[in-house]
């Protein structure tokens, strides 16, 4: 079968494997889409054999079980959670609490989306958000995207979104923003100027889905005091962030704020994340930019790292 492989630095190749064979408490999944994901950006940055973990937002169809195997049958969709996964593959074998059964009618490339929704559906449940709450999400790739969608859905009262490119601020005044600016002019102080202007008052929980420094500073700042900030975004820059600014407002005696991650994952997510999609709550396909077959994937990962093309997120389809 055909595997994507990081031969070098921003070089795949399409390599031939024997298919996996799955052991008795294992599965084959026929892989139908997998999304590219920022950490797969970063595998294909660096050099040398890195194919630890390469293609993780896996959608498919289980075409072999183990014998112990009771919960999924032959021909039953499923995505597939496993951060050590090869999913620009042909096929995978994965243990059953690794992978989600979906309904019949669920559409495989939404099911690929699963994965980060689930990471938005995480964070948003372990990190103290409630109903009502105004929201500022900075950063509106993919994970900032859907989570707009998902707190409209949950109850949000106003959410400010934040991103330097025009395409992505579009896109979430599309997806639900009530309120979208360009952040990269401005200091975190006149972020919160504009979020207070627009909101009233600061807000009660903000997201951060860009993994920069900036935008960390600025989901701190825009935050009521004792409120959390919840921080989605990968990025092995290192976040700067004084105690002083996590144990009071500067210049004040109010308290500061809570940062969480989302961990723990909960794999429970997925079911919700699906039930969400098939109720039209969230719509993952309307942040899919395009769809490059498995023998492109060279072309798919150029095309993704271009930051003069607007788009979201690209699949690879087996
Ligand atoms: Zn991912």
């Amino acid at each position: 079968m055909k595997r994507a492989k990081i031969i070098a630095n921003k070089k795949i190749e399409i390599i031939n494997v024997p298919e996996p064979c799955p052991g008795d408490n294992q599965i084959k999944v026929k892989i139908a889409y997998c999304g590219i994901c920022g950490s797969d950006l970063e595998e294909f940055h660096k050099s040398g054999d890195f194919s630890h973990c390469f293609g993780h937002e896996i959608s498919g169809v289980v075409t072999e079980i183990g014998k112990d195997i009771t919960k999924f049958k032959i021909g039953d969709k499923v995505a597939v959670h496993s951060y050590e996964a090869l999913g620009f593959s042909e096929y995978t074998v994965e243990s059953e609490e690794r992978c989600i059964k979906l309904a019949d009618n669920v559409d495989l490339k939404e099911a690929a989306l699963l994965e980060p929704l689930a990471v938005v559906l995480c964070g948003i449940r372990y990190c103290d958000f409630k109903i009502g709450d105004t929201v500022y999400v900075s950063g509106c790739g993919s994970i900032g995207l859907l989570a707009i969608q998902a707190l409209q859905s949950f109850g949000a009262r106003k959410i400010i979104a934040a991103n330097r490119n025009e395409f992505r601020r579009n896109k979430a005044k599309e997806f639900g923003a009530d309120y979208v600016l360009d952040p990269s002019d401005k200091s975190s102080e006149e972020i919160v100027a504009i979020v207070e202007k627009e909101v009233g008052e600061k807000v009660d929980f903000s997201l951060e889905c860009a993994g920069v420094n900036a935008s960390m500073l600025a989901c701190n700042k825009v935050l009521k005091p004792g409120k959390t900030l919840c921080a989605l975004g990968l990025s092995p820059e290192a976040m700067m962030l004084s105690p002083f600014q996590l144990f009071v407002r500067p210049g004040t005696w109010e308290p500061g704020v809570k940062i969480q991650g989302m961990t723990p994952f909960d794999i429970n997510m997925f079911e919700v994340g699906a039930r969400l999609i098939n109720e039209k709550k969230v719509n993952p396909l309307e942040i899919v930019s395009k769809i490059f077959p498995l023998d492109n994937i060279q072309e798919a990962f150029d095309f993704t790292l271009d930051r003069n093309i607007p788009q979201i997120k690209n699949l690879i389809k087996m």
